[in-house]
């Protein structure tokens, strides 16, 4: 009666489930979200544990059979079930996030909770075992992408539990992995189109380095564009940082986008000289600006593979300071 378009594998191991429980450190005055509580094998732990569980839940047939489970137990004046999809849900105050999701949202879900605030103190979260590795992957692991510099821009990432399909009934296809995911405090501040726009492009071949990523054509008349809009709106405030939160033409970020499942195919094997280098008879004041700004703390020579997210937002305020916009 479960549906697979739902995502609905049911967590059958009781132990795993207490491992959850116990690596999610919850206290006893503690507010948690879950996500997607099915038929509340965890959500009956967790009512044990904290002070209060808020469960979203999508399948209207799931939400009867939780709310029949603990219906005249001590447990449910406790127990407030929101029935909808997480996605579209405004989410409530909550100190801890524990999730158990179909893995089709992790991406959104993701960053659903990474903007969320006032911020919590961790998320609990089983996702596909390559997504998890994704999340956690550090600068030089193969598995080091845009997914893993966006979210640990905003959290610190741990990987806590491996978890074999059998665990579930009925088993999904792939394993999976249980993640902490720490919102880090303070929140930093950045604007998320510049920095959208900025990992793009650098990550257009993760394993190129910078220098021949800002040196290609298009690369080049994309950022020039940008900083003309932005010269004609303010004509006095070139060079500062000003104007970052104007709206400004992004379609031609477009040719860029990938997708996340996709991307970072990029094995590093792709030969130096391919790359697309402009007009070289004619050496533009503009494109000597961009590649100042790289020589300057050397990461011309550097690779996207190999940056940490704090080297990207230093080297981003670089590009700001210095004019050059991504949005
Ligand atoms: N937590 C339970 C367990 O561990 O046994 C069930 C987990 S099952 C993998 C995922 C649950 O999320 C299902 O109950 C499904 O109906 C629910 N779900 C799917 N999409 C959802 C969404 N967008 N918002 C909220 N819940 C969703």
């Amino acid at each position: 009666s479960f549906h697979k378009s739902k995502g609905q594998h049911i967590l059958k191991n009781p132990l795993l489930v207490d491992t959850i429980v116990q690596k999610s450190g919850i206290k006893s005055t503690d507010v948690i979200l879950e996500i997607g509580p099915g038929t509340g094998n965890l959500t009956k732990k967790l009512l044990e544990a904290g002070k209060m569980v808020i469960a979203v839940e999508l399948d209207p047939r799931m939400v009867l059979e939780l709310q029949r489970r603990f219906q005249g137990t001590p447990l449910s004046n406790r127990l407030k079930v929101i029935q909808g999809d997480v996605l579209k849900t405004d989410l409530p105050y909550f100190d801890i996030c524990v999730a158990n999701i179909p893995y089709q949202i992790s991406s959104p879900l993701t960053f659903k909770l990474l903007n969320h605030q006032p911020s919590f103190r961790c998320a609990i979260i089983m996702f596909q075992r390559e997504f998890a590795m994704r999340l956690v992957a550090q600068p030089g692991d193969t598995l080091y992408c845009r997914l893993s510099v966006n979210t640990q821009l905003y959290a610190r990432v741990f990987h806590l539990l491996k978890v074999g399909k059998n665990n579930f009934r009925p088993p999904p296809k792939v394993d999976s992995s249980v993640v902490r995911v720490e919102p880090r405090k303070p929140r930093p501040q950045v604007n998320p189109k510049e920095w959208d726009g900025f990992i793009r492009i650098c990550f257009i071949r993760k394993n190129k380095t910078l220098g021949s990523i800002f040196r290609m054509k298009n690369v080049l008349s994309l950022l020039e564009k940008n900083y003309k809009t932005l010269r004609a709106l303010q004509p006095s405030q070139i060079g500062s940082s000003a104007g970052t939160d104007t709206e400004m033409d992004i379609s031609g970020l477009a040719d860029y986008k990938e997708d996340q499942s996709s991307m970072d195919l990029d094995d590093g094997t792709d030969d130096e000289m391919e790359v697309e280098d402009g007009d070289d008879t004619e050496v533009s004041e503009f494109k000597e600006k961009v590649l100042a700004v790289l020589k300057e703390k050397n990461f011309y020579e550097k690779r996207s593979s190999k940056l940490s997210q704090e080297e990207f937002l230093y080297l981003l305020s670089r590009f700001n300071m210095a004019g050059i916009h991504f949005s």
